[in-house]
């Protein structure tokens, strides 16, 4: 495919409405092409039935579709989560895992190729960040996904390889993309976008009116412990952090999920829940526990069921709300912090 063609599917209703003016097409044929691409979830202009011939022509020597080829599924034992390795036009490679929950399914979608954030708990760095996903193959995981087990996703959670706050645009683009009502029409209520904290992008998240949920990767109480474990936390302290999640609290009315991935001695003690249940009070806050997972390159142990229990209380008892993630497809390496760009 050529790059010089118009990646058609990465263009908003807006975007694309102006395109085919352009193109000398009355208003109306814009909700036709926009429904075939991200609705119907179409793969190539000649399946555009309702379009003349001529036009499916035009719009294929002017633009492309772009897509992800399949080239692996790995479905988990346990509970049925299933993980994705896509190929990329390039020959890059990404993961997207299925989360089949009783509330619907749910697609936790890749951001970039790799990641350059560097935490020391994420397989997702080891090999850096080769680029940035376009929105149309971020979207294009979940039209597959959902192609492949033929039933409709509900949730989203930008959740794998990469850091969408890195991939500002696209990110944006692709949560507007996929919840137009002449699209999939996920709600924006149900997509998550997880970051390190990147404290100009929250801000400037914060005025795009969006309703999508704002889920901070925590991981410490304090900054001296944060830096020790993620290298953006050299960049940003705890406090400014916390601030612009204020701010996208106040702009959106949206509840912020802290993130907090529990390691075995080095953030997982009672004088650390203190300290955090201090660092949150006050705040309309959430916390969501996740018990480290295994990867290849760290040697950091899980966090021990009493002492999750015991972290879980002391924050409860201080009036946070805190629940303990699921954790799903384990046995195919497929939770958090296990997705790499390596072909498996
Ligand atoms: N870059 C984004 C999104 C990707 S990570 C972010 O940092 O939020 C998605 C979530 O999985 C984050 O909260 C991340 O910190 C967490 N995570 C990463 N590695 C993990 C591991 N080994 N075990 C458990 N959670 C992990």
């Amino acid at each position: 495919m050529s790059s010089q063609k118009i990646d058609i599917k990465s263009l908003e209703y807006e975007a694309l409405e102006a395109l085919l003016k352009d193109l000398g097409q009355p208003a109306f044929r814009c909700k036709q092409v926009f429904s075939w691409l991200h609705e119907k979830c179409v793969d190539s202009f000649e399946e555009m039935t309702n379009l003349s011939k001529d036009f499916r022509n035009e719009l294929d020597e002017k633009c492309e579709i772009r897509g992800l080829t399949k080239r692996k599924v790995l479905t988990s034992e346990i509970d049925g989560t299933k993980k994705y390795l896509f190929e990329l036009f390039d020959g890059n490679v990404i993961e997207s895992v299925m989360m089949p929950y009783k509330h619907g399914n749910s697609v936790c979608v890749s951001s970039q190729v790799g990641c350059n954030m560097g935490c020391s708990f994420c397989a997702s760095t080891i090999d850096g960040c080769v680029r940035d996903l376009t929105a149309s193959e971020i979207l294009s995981q979940v039209y597959e996904i959902q192609k492949d087990i033929g039933e409709r996703v509900s949730n989203i959670v930008i959740m794998g390889m990469g850091e969408p706050l890195i991939n500002y645009d696209n990110v944006v683009r692709f949560v507007r993309i996929i919840s137009h009502e002449n699209a999939l029409h996920i709600s924006q209520r149900n997509i998550t976008i997880s970051t390190c904290g990147i404290i100009p992008a929250i801000i400037k998240l914060s005025g795009e009116r969006l309703k999508v949920t704002l889920a901070l990767s925590l991981h410490a109480p304090n900054d001296r412990i944060r830096r020790k474990i993620m290298p953006v936390a050299k960049k940003y302290a705890i406090e400014d952090v916390l601030s612009a999640c204020d701010t996208y609290f106040e702009e959106t009315g949206r509840r912020v999920t802290f993130e907090y991935c529990l390691i075995d001695q080095v953030n997982d003690r009672e004088e650390h829940a203190k300290e955090l249940a201090g660092l949150l009070k006050g705040r309309n806050a959430h916390v969501n526990l996740i018990p480290v997972n295994p990867t290849p390159e760290n040697n950091y142990g899980a966090a021990k069921e009493k002492d999750i229990m015991a972290f879980q209380k002391i924050l409860e008892k201080e009036g946070i709300t805190a629940t303990r993630r699921r954790e799903m497809g384990r046995d195919i390496s497929g939770a958090c912090g296990q997705l790499v760009r390596r072909k498996f």
